[in-house]
């Protein structure tokens, strides 16, 4: 059976050529980064030119990049850190309904601990409006956290506009720029942005290992304490093969960067089109243009999600339902929720999202299978309009 991979905002493939760059690492060079032997120095290297690689694709200096366990460790290492090195009794936070777990749930877990938080409201596209961000700004606001693309969605949001906002206020801020790194273009300047997450994962580099960007001059409370290591931000052992992962990833993807989102766009596009023009009862969730190039969430109506999901597996097609952490939940999207469906629609909504290594053969195969796997699914579920199944 033919398989084929559309859950790329899951996590990515490793590219051959970051397995080739991580395999000396292992067996050869494994030093330690911070031993002064000569094995701790290639280490040391090797660390240091992944951090430039990396800066290099993100616009950033390379001293301002700590590396972390990956997007989850980046995210609560800043909502946690800029909470705790901030004075004063009263402390708020803006951030929005549509965030990634990672964030939604560290702001929560503060909320506990007595920290304001507002979850600003975002519509049916999927975008936020900076209106709405500077509306939610409070005399003790002392963090803005707005994701750059919506995993599940893929809408982009408007970094810039609110980065120009939070300067204005003088308020730190904060993105999640896991799934947009190496798909667009990432720059912290352009974004205005204090603090920035990142995941090698989701760009063709190994999980485990992401990054936590730190504008130089801003100061934030080490989450773990321990040694010296990554300049006193994070300590703990450098996980060497996976930094150098990261910065091939990191490499690959500014040189590959507009080509590729072209061509997984047209990709993207043809699977789209094909599937609205195959399959009745379809829709788009969220923004058509403001979006990464491979993503694309559409609701079945009539159609259990998790069902299409696992019928789709069966003729070896991957894809998800949305975020992978939340799959296996009875609880509906909370970002389509969010931005206005009903539990209903969230349920029988679907994410597409393609890669690098998506090819014209998988959409083919995917539109050859989809419709008549919807349509056995909607003949047995008992109120689906029988408009739709004709
Ligand atoms: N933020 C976003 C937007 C994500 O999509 C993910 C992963 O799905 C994460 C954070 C978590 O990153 P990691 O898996 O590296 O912990």
């Amino acid at each position: 059976m033919r398989r084929v991979y559309l859950d790329n905002n899951a996590t990515t493939p490793v590219a051959p050529e970051v397995f080739d760059a991580m395999q000396p690492f292992w067996l050869e060079d494994f030093g330690n980064a911070s031993s002064i032997h000569a094995y701790g120095q290639k280490a040391r290297a090797a660390v240091e030119q992944a951090r430039e690689q990396l800066a290099h694709l993100a616009h950033a200096r390379p001293t301002e990049l700590v590396f972390t366990s990956g997007g989850t460790e980046a995210d609560n290492a800043a909502l946690i850190g800029i909470i705790e090195n901030a004075r004063g009794e009263a402390k708020h936070i803006v951030t929005t309904a549509i965030e990634h777990t990672a964030v939604l749930h560290t702001a929560r877990a503060l909320e506990r601990r007595g920290v304001g938080v507002t979850y600003v409201r975002v519509g049916p596209s999927g975008v936020v409006d900076p209106a709405d961000v500077e509306r939610a700004i409070r005399p003790d606001t002392v963090l803005i956290s707005v994701m750059h693309a919506n995993n599940e969605l893929g809408t982009i949001q408007p970094l810039a506009e609110i980065g120009r906002i939070a300067r204005e206020h003088d308020i730190y801020f904060h993105t999640d720029a896991v799934q947009g790194v190496g798909k667009v273009s990432v720059d912290v300047e352009a974004f205005g942005v204090d603090l920035l997450s990142l995941s090698a994962h989701k760009l063709h580099g190994p999980k485990g290992i992401g990054a936590l960007y730190i504008r130089r001059g801003t100061i934030l409370t080490p989450l773990l304490h321990g040694g010296h290591d990554e300049r006193d931000h994070r300590p703990g052992t450098e996980n060497v093969p996976g930094i150098v992962g990261l910065g091939m990833a990191a490499e690959l993807a500014r040189r590959k960067l507009e080509t590729e989102a072209n061509s997984v766009a047209a990709l993207r596009d043809r699977l789209e089109e094909g599937i609205m023009q195959r399959v009745p009862g379809v829709r788009l969730n969220g923004d058509r243009t403001r979006r990464l190039p491979g993503t694309s969430n559409l609701c079945f109506e009539g159609v259990e999600g998790e069902a299409l999901v696992i019928a789709l597996d069966l003729k070896g097609v991957a894809c998800s339902t949305g975020a992978a952490c939340s799959s296996g939940s009875v609880e509906p999207s909370h970002v389509l929720v969010a931005i206005g469906r009903s539990p209903e629609e969230a349920r029988s909504s679907m994410r597409f999202s393609l890669g690098r290594f998506t090819t014209a053969e998988d959409i083919e195969y995917t539109l050859e299978i989809l419709p008549a796997v919807v349509e056995r699914l909607r003949s047995v579920t008992p109120h689906v309009k029988k408009t739709l199944v004709t």
